[in-house]
């Protein structure tokens, strides 16, 4: 049977663990080849290539820091090497340094910033060139569609996480211009904003019972995320059924941006 990427081929920054794992096993799962990137956990980015291949998929890992250009070229061009072509790019790789505002390290700042923005800046740039440079291919309505990983903190301000949100919101902005700037062309650019989703990242905030109901109280549908809630939104957009959704942040929270505190404070 026919699956809905079948022929196409996508990238995932990030996907040694958590959500960027979901996603390229998501991706694989519906008939793209997938290249796995990872920044140090080689042995996670094989476990994610092992599982694509285990559902029938095919993919390869790749080391890159998506902060370094050079390093974010070569990601591009081993994946060419591998698959011939990318259709499909998830910048998705992110990370948290978390700090009062007033204690918080220069050094935080700008490596939340490097990797959370200035890495889906060199991603988002290597994926426009490359669907460029390849042109039409018959595998999609789309010369290429690339996916940011946002953040309910792209709208959420977030105490003791200044650069996290900033990095967050910045991206919004980015990815918004970017569609603007590319949809003539046919590259179609969207993100994900994911709410609160279990995976290492935000471990404290779901590892004891008690910071479990803690975050509960955020979340109206009344369960934390899975990886795979954002999987499936991903398949999604980077398929031709969301072929006339251009420059939108889907949120993926169980209704975490609905103001939850005033549900009960009427
Ligand atoms: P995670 O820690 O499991 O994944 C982050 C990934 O980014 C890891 O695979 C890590 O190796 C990779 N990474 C970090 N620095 C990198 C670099 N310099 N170069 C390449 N890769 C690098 O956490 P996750 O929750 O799966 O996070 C994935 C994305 O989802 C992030 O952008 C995060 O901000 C976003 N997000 C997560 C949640 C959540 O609740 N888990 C909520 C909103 C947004």
């Amino acid at each position: 049977m026919a699956k809905k990427l079948d022929g196409q081929v996508a990238l995932v920054t990030g996907a040694s663990s958590g959500i960027g794992a979901a996603v390229a096993e998501a991706l694989g799962a519906a008939g793209a080849a997938v290249a796995v990137n990872y920044h140090s956990d080689e042995a996670g980015a094989d476990r994610t290539v092992a599982a694509i291949a285990a559902a029938g998929g095919r993919a390869f890992a790749c080391q890159a820091d998506v902060g370094d250009p050079e390093a974010v070229q070569n990601l591009f061009a081993k994946t060419i090497e591998h698959f011939e072509a990318v259709d499909i790019v998830v910048a998705n790789s992110g990370i948290q340094k978390d700090a009062a505002f007033v204690e918080m390290r220069l050094d935080d700042w700008r490596k939340v910033l490097e990797t959370n923005l200035t890495g889906q800046f060199l991603t988002a740039q290597a994926a426009a060139r490359t669907f460029l440079r390849q042109g039409q291919r018959d595998v999609s309505r789309a010369l290429g569609k690339i996916i940011c990983m946002s953040s309910v903190h792209e709208v959420i301000p977030w105490a003791g996480h200044a650069n996290y949100a900033a990095s967050k919101g910045g991206l919004g902005m980015l990815m918004r211009t970017l569609a603007q700037e590319l949809s003539e062309q046919r590259i179609r650019i969207n993100s994900i904003a994911p709410g609160a989703i279990r995976t290492p990242i935000n471990r404290d905030a779901w590892e004891t019972e008690e910071a479990r109901e803690r975050l509960l109280r955020l979340i109206p549908y009344g369960r934390i995320g899975e990886p795979s809630d954002i999987g499936n939104a991903a398949v999604w957009l980077a398929s031709d059924d969301s072929d006339y959704v251009v420059g939108t942040t889907l949120f993926v929270d169980g209704g975490m941006c609905l103001y939850p505190g005033f549900r009960d404070n009427g």
